[in-house]
């Protein structure tokens, strides 16, 4: 039995290229999504074309059922899980004093209970198994803060903390746990800042450009095979956050 991994949200954006890459390197791919059903279907037909067969499962990672069903499902049929890729995200763009506590239980609950529920659920096999790889999708600005995304950076220096504190707690099980923090990434997520403070943020990254699904995907294939990563925040950004 070859490698197993979950990825959150795959449906769309950064999460699908990370399930076509992980599928393309010969893992038993789950896609996770919870809305976008239509895209995950595309997704697992696409691979299919290139003799690719992938999972794909619907799930609300912000609820423990759904978790829980979704690493049943998979232990049931694969056995174990080998990779887990904590990417589903939701982003909030609103004056901190207007923040209700729906958005707070929203906000928090899908971007950090969900990485902390993901990995309660899916650990036991990896210390059964003696290996592991744990990947979460942060941002830069659970890094440095943004305004008018507290929530927002809450979350994701939560989904940090997470990593480093797991890393050392699951590091003698031989378990591999980090952060990707990227930078501006050509998403759905970002398709609503207008036009002006993209090229903005392009003249102000040393690379003179933004980023795309690809060069996130590009170091989950490097972090999967490395032995001696751990805890760590590996921040893509094209050098905007240095
Ligand atoms: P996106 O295109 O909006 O995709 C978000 C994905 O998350 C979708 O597949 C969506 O699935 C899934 N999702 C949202 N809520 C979910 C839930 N409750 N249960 C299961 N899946 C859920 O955004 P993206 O840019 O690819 O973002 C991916 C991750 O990267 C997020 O964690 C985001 O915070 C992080 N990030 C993005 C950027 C950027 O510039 N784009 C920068 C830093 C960090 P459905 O549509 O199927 O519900």
């Amino acid at each position: 039995m070859g490698r197993v991994a979950i990825v959150t949200g795959a449906s769309r954006g950064i999460g699908r290229e990370i399930a076509k890459t992980l599928a393309k390197m010969n893992i038993n791919v789950i896609g996770n999504y919870n809305q976008s059903e239509k895209e995950a279907i595309e997704l697992k037909e696409e691979l299919k074309k290139e003799n690719i067969e992938i999972d794909i499962f619907k799930a609300d990672v912000s609820k423990r059922e759904d978790v829980k069903k979704m690493v049943d499902y998979t232990i049931e049929k694969y056995g174990k899980i080998d990779i887990l890729v904590n990417n589903a995200g939701i982003d909030l763009v609103k004056e901190f004093t207007k923040v209700t506590d729906e958005d707070w239980n929203k906000i928090i609950n899908t971007n950090l209970y969900s990485a902390f529920a993901m990995s309660q659920e899916t650990i036991p096999s990896m210390i059964h198994e003696k290996s592991g790889c744990i990947i979460n999708i942060s941002s830069i600005w659970g890094l440095v803060g943004s305004s008018c995304e507290v929530l927002y950076s809450i979350s994701k220096a939560g989904v940090d903390g997470l990593t480093k504190s797991l890393a050392k707690e699951l590091g003698p099980s031989n378990i591999r746990v980090n952060s990707i923090a990227p930078g501006f990434i050509d998403t759905r997520m970002t398709e609503k800042i207008d036009a002006e403070t993209v090229e903005e943020i392009k003249r102000e990254t040393p690379l003179l450009r933004t980023g795309n699904p690809i060069d996130i995907a590009r170091c989950i294939e490097w972090l999967v095979n490395d032995e001696f990563t751990t805890g760590q925040v590996i921040s893509i950004n094209g050098g905007w956050i240095i």
